[in-house]
């Protein structure tokens, strides 16, 4: 008989002791089943190859959006991420590698003593819309004293300047529930070419998004529009030095070139306030849901705004 199948394919667990096994029914015949009928051996061998194919079909990929929305906490995130890439496991999605060495650092960051412990709030796709904007209301407080103090001149660290760029991204992705893409491709040119509409501020977006959707532009509020604005005047330039152009992103990280990944902005922004992370998707989903209980105008505007509607 010739076998077309590798052996080391036929490694199957023993259902009744756990072990790795390259002869299963050997194993049971001498061993843990040893003195039963070969009827019920059959039968455990049939499950353990059943158990074992749909492992290797299904249970080898993760992904870590998934991961994500599991393990709030960057310590464990990260410790499950780590153990999954260490026994072969396929992970979907992951972080580029800086981002992966910021949640490395930040998971080796010591948990805060218990006065300042933060008691995770629920989060993902069945939680309401405001909760998804919490990050926003725990970083208000900040953000006004930042404001102040960029509005005035003060000494800003360069962290708290990061910090006034996520938060700016987070209200894009979080509040205007633009995607991750559009708010990374927005272009300086973009913002001061916005024009005002009643007491809003329009930008058009002129390129396709990613989504392959046409130009689209979004409205933003005075105070949403001076908050942008006023990264963009003291702490964009910066960041740029004397490098700027039109064309350029209108997010730009510490080192001078145009942001990556926006999501992962926002999700280092909830990492900074010990929230659980959500993600844009998850913002989008419950909002949509939201909409479905609103009354038909309303909610034919913002589903069309979502893209859950066409025309
Ligand atoms: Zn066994």
């Amino acid at each position: 008989v010739v076998y077309h199948i590798r052996a080391d394919r036929l490694i199957i667990h023993c259902p009744v002791c756990r072990e790795p096994q390259r002869h299963l029914p050997t194993h049971l015949a001498r061993r843990c089943m040893a003195g039963q009928s070969e009827e019920a051996r059959r039968e455990q061998v049939k499950a353990a190859r059943a158990s074992q194919k749909a492992w290797s079909e299904k249970g080898r990929v993760w992904d870590f959006g998934e991961i994500r929305q599991w393990c709030p906490e960057p310590a464990g995130r990260y410790g499950l991420l780590r153990r999954l890439l260490d026994n072969n496991f396929i992970v979907l999605n992951l972080p580029e590698e800086e981002e992966l060495l910021a949640l490395q650092a930040e998971s080796a960051r010591p948990l805060p003593c218990a006065g300042e412990q933060v008691r995770p709030e629920a989060a993902g796709p069945s939680t309401v819309l405001g909760d998804c904007q919490l990050v926003l209301r725990r970083a208000q407080q900040e953000i006004l004293v930042l404001t102040k103090s960029l509005q005035e001149g003060r000494h800003v660290t360069d962290a708290e300047k990061t910090r006034f760029r996520y938060y700016c991204e987070a209200v894009l992705i979080l509040k205007l529930l633009l995607s991750p893409s559009t708010v990374e491709n927005l272009t300086a040119k973009e913002w001061l070419e916005r024009r005002p509409s009643h007491d809003n501020h329009v930008i058009v977006v002129h390129r396709p998004t990613a989504e392959g959707k046409p130009a689209t532009s979004f409205g933003l509020t005075e105070n949403d529009a001076a908050l942008l604005q006023l990264y963009f005047s003291k702490i964009r330039p910066g960041n740029l030095k004397d490098r700027d152009l039109p064309d350029n992103q209108f997010f730009v990280g510490q080192s001078g070139s145009g942001i990556r990944s926006a999501s992962m902005d926002v999700m280092r922004l909830h990492q900074h306030y010990r929230l659980p992370m959500v993600c844009s998707e998850d913002v989008r989903q419950v909002a949509a849901r939201d909409v479905a209980e609103l009354p038909e105008g309303p909610a034919t505007v913002l589903r069309r705004y979502l893209g859950l509607a066409g025309g």
